[in-house]
């Protein structure tokens, strides 16, 4: 009755992606005195794959969650989730301060407007918040010669409790790139000296890597790791990678062959004719388009899984339909199960033809697409 297009969740493999992220965090590095914690980011609605849901089966796992803004974890709160829950960009304006705190949650501290604005109120209580570094992102963060000097005001500061220092990485996907050794070591250094200036700076927790750093990058994995991406089961990666190629896609895009027909050699298949028949074809028509999330952008060659078997998308994405060359397929009918991407596809092979990343795809999935879930026992 419904219309095919679907998106399926597998929560399971989200808890078996999250312990592979924290058995790495335990590999971190052996200076560390106390247990790494792994915080889940559950920002953008978890990457699109449903931040309710996600937060609710990592629940018991997880210390902490995290999201970009107060909105996406209000929307936490509303449904149940308890778990305290870190805002990545802090605060905006000074009246979400109370309500932040109000609603359990802790602050990333980027700028100075920020910090000031911390520093002039008046809380009821101290509260932890996390300093962030600009180490070479050039987007958050405080800079690493103001460090010594925001530090000491925010420790100095009644509101404040407990200070964690981090950063982010900018490169750190690129296996081959050095970039992102030199952010760790400027992210020691910052930390040593501040620790040589101000005592109290031994005892600030630290954190750096995000999924490329928790998976690929051991001198990153520090107190606190932030991996989103891999939680979904997509490697940040362009290359394979042992840890990374035992994630397991969350999320399948699934829908149907609606129609099928023969198309002359010669003969053109969708909106601006841009795809002409090389040879006489079966062209099987899928309900599935950029209305439901798949990208617009995908070129004539995209992969698609017919029947669990490779075919082409051909001609453009409309916005209900692609059409795909079933000709190779010894049997196809209406109705036989199309993948777009998944466990035997990933949304990263999948994004490179449509000029963007798997994160981009899984992200900015409309409401459209009938969402379920695949829960554990
Ligand atoms: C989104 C985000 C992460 C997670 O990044 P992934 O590449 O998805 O693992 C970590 N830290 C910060 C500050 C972020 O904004």
């Amino acid at each position: 009755m419904s219309r095919p297009a679907k998106i399926t969740v597998d929560l399971t493999a989200i808890q078996y992606n999250y312990q592979l992220a924290q058995a790495l965090a335990q590999l971190s590095a052996p200076s560390l005195a106390k247990s790494p914690k792994t915080l889940a980011v559950v920002k953008a609605d978890a990457y699109g794959h449903g931040s309710v849901e996600v937060a609710k089966a990592l629940t018991a796992q997880v210390e902490m969650f995290a999201v970009s803004c107060l909105e996406e974890a209000i929307h936490l709160r509303n449904a149940g989730v308890q778990n305290k829950i870190l805002l990545l960009a802090g605060f905006f304006e000074v009246a979400d301060i109370d309500l932040g705190i109000q609603q359990n949650c802790e602050f990333v501290l980027h700028n100075h407007v920020q910090i000031q604005t911390l520093l002039d109120t008046s809380l009821d209580n101290p509260i932890t918040v996390w300093l962030k570094i600009d180490t070479g992102m050039h987007r958050l963060g405080v800079s690493i010669d103001t460090v010594q000097e925001v530090f000491a005001q925010l420790s100095a500061s009644k509101n404040i409790e407990n200070i964690r220092l981090l950063s982010h990485f900018s490169n750190a996907d690129d296996l081959t790139s050095d970039y992102t050794a030199a952010q760790v070591a400027d992210f020691n250094a910052c930390v040593s000296s501040l620790i040589q200036q101000q005592a109290k700076a031994k005892h600030c927790e630290l954190s750096l890597a995000n999924s490329a750093g928790v998976l690929a990058w051991p001198d990153s994995r520090l107190d606190w790791n932030r991996p989103g991406i891999m939680l979904y089961g997509l490697t940040p990666f362009i290359t394979s990678h042992p840890e990374a190629d035992k994630l397991i896609p969350a999320m399948t895009f699934t829908s149907q062959i609606i129609a099928l027909r023969n198309v002359l050699i010669g003969e053109s298949v969708g909106y601006g004719n841009t795809w002409i028949a090389q040879r006489d074809s079966v062209i099987a028509t899928i309900a599935v388009g950029y209305g439901d999330g798949y990208p617009r952008t995908a070129k004539s060659g995209t992969p698609v899984l017919v029947n669990g078997q490779r075919v082409s998308l051909v001609g453009r994405v409309s916005m209900d339909l692609i059409c795909v060359d079933v000709t190779d397929l010894a049997e196809v009918e209406i109705g036989a199960p199309v993948e777009l991407w998944g466990k035997h596809l990933s949304a990263n092979e999948v994004a490179k033809w449509a000029d963007t990343i798997g994160y981009e795809l899984v992200t900015r999935m409309p409401n459209r697409a009938k969402k379920e879930f695949i829960k554990c026992k």
